[in-house]
């Protein structure tokens, strides 16, 4: 049991790090080689949430999509402090090289900024003309 998660930890992993764009739970389980269910992916994205080993953006439609993380976050912190951008075409959900500024408000503690841009992806851009 423990032996097979490890396994599915690996190709979850594997999948995430082998694209360069954001995946939702469903696009992440197409991919996967080893066989799991949509439980266990969601158990194992939660896990590596937590070990910042990738972050979490909510889609236009309120769906989640899972992006690896940079070297900066760990256990502690998630220090994604950048945009993301989702085509509003084909819903493909990148994260975009944009800085974000944590903005200050008194007597609040921000920890977490989430910037979804939308429009249309390269691929779709040129279908609106
Ligand atoms: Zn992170
Ligand atoms: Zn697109
Ligand atoms: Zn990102």
């Amino acid at each position: 049991m423990e032996k097979r998660n490890t396994k599915q930890k690996q190709g979850v992993m594997e999948v995430l790090q082998s694209n360069d764009v954001a995946l939702s739970a469903d696009e992440i389980l197409e991919q996967l080689s080893t066989k799991a269910n949509r439980v266990t992916v969601y158990r194992i994205l939660e896990r590596f949430e937590k070990e910042g080993l990738v972050h979490k953006v909510i889609g236009l439609e309120g769906k989640s999509y899972y992006a690896s993380c940079g070297e900066h976050c760990d256990e502690h912190d998630h220090q994604d402090m950048h945009a993301h951008f989702q085509c509003k075409k084909c819903k493909t959900l990148e994260c975009v090289d944009v800085e974000i500024v944590r903005p200050r408000i008194s007597q609040h503690h921000v920890d977490e900024v989430q910037v979804l841009l939308s429009g249309y992806c390269q691929n779709c851009k040129g279908e609106i003309g």
